[in-house]
Parts: structure tokens; C-alpha cells; sequence
């Protein structure tokens, strides 16, 4: 099987939105008739990548089996490691892992987590990701929370999502918000919240320890993803699980997340290296004991790719993360992941498992503003 063709292309969900808003997907096609999809991280729509995908990694694709898909984006990797190897390129990678493992699933007849070698369980529970509390008062967080918990998820997860360039603006009023959601929720139900990288050390410790009273089950990045040191002596010094990782990009970072300290990590399949970077994560993790929670906030393709890891995976400690329950990126898709009395259901159709609604996806698609070369082209 050979590729045919690399469509990079950006996905828009309302009318008028601007570029940073769209997600941003690749489809691959192969001289047997066969199409696999994949999707990278949105950072500012994902352009960044999908201009890799375009420019750079296409032309080195074209005509290779999308089965040698690890050597062939290893190499990848390693050949455009100059264009950083956090962010942009290896949200590119992701996407185009993703749409192989795809085509893999295709070509096979079968679902990608038969693939990885089987699920332990193929419906999986999931929490509630909100985010935005930071702005919000205590009856608005309360209110929102409340509206969550008709989707019936497994536990929620209280985001603040404040600006990174300020921390500790307001630790006491950051509790309080934590004490509405838990009475509101009762003794046993089970709460994390994400910090979003906004206390200092000692900051991060004083909240921490108010969560451990308030019986949180974690506490998601206390400090700035960037200082490694910090993060970890956050998570030596309390009891809580501090958990990290979305915003790391490599196996040798993560390895020096879980280094520092962190016993919880939560990389994330659009953000580097897909299914097959995923995987050697979890391997990673699991051969340090420590706890793998895939961070994953695309609500169809990303969520999907992540569910046939995260049903592999041997010790799943915690509910998936879902962030969007709105349908608003359904249209594409015939069969998008919805959730049946709390828990997500994997399919065994081949690849992913999505069915595309070619019109719909053709009224979506934006393309490329496409660079001009020095003839002109
Ligand atoms: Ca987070």
C-alpha cells in the first residue's frame, strides 16, 4: 500500500469563526482506495502544524506504506528535529500517526485497539472537564458544574484556565470554589482541580492542602509547566496525586516529569507522537509506576484515538477526560463518540471506527492559505 495523498486542511464549527477557532485535520489516501483521518492539536487552529504537514513532512510521505508509519515519522522527527520538537511539529506527527493507524485498521478489517493487542474493557467511563472557573463566582461555578452532571460522568474536573502571566491572584477565593463544588456534590463523589499553572510553589501547596481536606482525588498542574523542579517538589510535599503532562511533547520530557516527582501524567495523543507515542508512554509510565491519564479535549477524532489507547492500557486508574459535550463538531462525522448512561462505547468497526459524511465535511473544510514558491507557483 502506498500514500496517494496528504490533505491538510482546517475544520470550522460556526459560521464566522476566525482561524485560531477551527480544529485542524489531515486525511491520508492510498493507491488502494483507502483513507484514514487524523487530527492535530488546535493551538491557534492548528496552523502551524498543518503547514509542516503541508510543506514538509507531505513530500516526504508521498509514496511510502503508511504501515512502516513509526519508522516513517521517526524519521521524520529526526529529520525536521530543527523545527522544535515541542509543539508544532509533533502535533503534525500526532495527526499524521493517527490517520495511519487508521489506514492500518482499514487495510486489516480491524478496530485499532485489537491492533495494540485488545481492550480490558470497551466501555469506558469518563469525567467532566470545565473549564473557565477562574472568572466565574462561586454560584456560577456551582451552576455550571450542576449542568455537567446531568451527562452522568464518572467525576469532574474544575479547570480555572486564569492568565499564566499572573499567579496567586486569589488563592482564598480558588478554595472556596473548590468547597461549593464538593458540598455541592456530596462526601463521596470524586473531584479533581486544574490549576492551569497559575500558583507559585508555596501557593500551590496551600491550595493543595486545602484539596486534601476537601478530599479532591487530584490536583492538576500547580505550577508552570516549564519548571520541572517546582512541579515535583509540589507533589513530594503533599498527599494529594499532583498529576502533569499536557504540555509536554517527548518521551524523554515526560521521563523528566516523572523524574522531578510527578506520579501522574497526562500526555496527550494529538499533541505528540498519536497512538504509537501514546503507547510508548504508557510504557514509560508503567515501568515507573506511575499513573498514566491521557489530557484530551478533541471531542471526536483525538477522543476516539484516545479511547482505543486508554481501553488497552493495563492499569486505567481514572475516568477519561471530556471536555465538550456539545455537538457542535458532530456534523462530519455519522457515528461521533456520545456517551450511553455515562460511558463511551469503542467500535468494532475498523481503524478509529468514524464514518465521515463527505458533505458535511466538505462544507467545513477551510483551506490552507498556501505559500507562494519562488517561481510564483
Ligand atoms: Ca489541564
Amino acid at each position: 500500500m502506498k500514500i496517494t495523498e496528504i490533505d491538510a486542511f482546517q475544520m470550522s464549527w460556526a459560521e464566522n469563526d476566525r482561524p485560531s477557532q477551527r480544529s485542524a485535520f489531515v486525511i491520508i489516501r492510498t493507491d488502494e482506495g483507502l483513507a484514514g483521518i487524523g487530527e492535530a492539536s488546535p493551538m491557534q487552529g492548528g496552523l502551524a502544524s498543518l503547514g509542516i504537514i503541508h510543506n514538509d513532512l507531505a513530500p516526504m510521505l508521498l509514496g511510502q506504506d503508511p504501515l512502516d508509519h513509526a519508522v516513517l515519522l521517526d524519521r521524520a522527527m529526526h529529520t525536521l528535529i530543527k523545527l522544535g520538537p515541542d509543539g508544532a511539529l509533533t502535533g503534525a506527527l500526532a495527526a499524521l500517526d493517527i490517520a495511519m493507524w487508521d489506514l492500518k485498521g482499514k487495510a486489516t478489517g480491524l478496530p485499532i485497539y485489537k491492533l495494540i493487542g485488545g481492550a480490558w474493557k470497551t466501555a469506558l467511563p469518563f469525567y467532566a472537564s470545565i473549564g473557565g472557573n477562574g472568572e466565574r463566582s462561586p454560584d456560577e461555578v456551582v451552576r455550571i458544574v450542576e449542568e455537567r452532571l446531568k451527562d452522568q460522568p464518572s467525576a469532574i474536573k474544575i479547570r480555572f484556565d486564569n492568565k499564566r502571566t499572573n499567579l496567586d491572584t486569589d488563592l482564598a477565593g480558588d478554595i472556596a470554589k473548590a468547597r461549593v463544588v464538593r458540598q455541592l456534590v456530596g462526601e463521596g463523589f470524586p473531584l479533581a482541580f486544574d490549576a492551569n499553572n497559575c500558583y507559585t510553589v508555596g501557593g500551590a501547596i496551600r491550595v493543595g492542602r486545602a484539596l486534601e481536606e476537601l478530599g479532591y482525588w487530584w490536583f492538576e498542574e500547580p505550577v508552570q509547566h516549564y519548571h520541572l523542579r517546582a512541579m515535583g517538589e509540589v507533589a513530594r510535599a503533599l498527599d494529594i496525586t499532583v498529576s502533569a503532562g499536557e504540555q509536554t511533547y517527548t518521551l524523554p520530557s515526560l521521563n523528566d516529569l516523572i523524574n522531578a516527582g510527578v506520579r501522574m501524567v497526562q500526555p496527550d495523543i494529538v499533541k505528540m507522537g498519536g497512538i504509537t507515542g501514546l503507547l510508548r508512554c504508557a510504557a514509560l509510565a508503567h515501568a515507573h509506576g506511575v499513573e498514566l491519564v491521557p489530557h484530551q479535549t478533541q471531542p471526536v477524532i483525538g477522543h476516539t484515538a484516545n479511547l482505543h489507547v486508554v481501553a488497552s492500557l493495563l492499569q486505567n486508574t481514572k475516568p477519561v477526560e471530556w471536555n465538550d459535550p456539545s455537538a457542535r463538531m458532530h456534523p462530519p462525522f455519522k457515528n461521533p463518540p456520545v456517551p450511553i448512561s455515562g460511558l463511551f462505547h469503542l467500535s468494532e468497526s475498523p481503524g478509529l471506527g468514524l464514518t465521515i459524511d463527505e458533505t458535511e465535511l466538505k462544507k467545513r473544510r477551510r483551506e490552507l492559505i498556501r505559500g507562494v514558491d519562488n517561481d510564483g507557483r
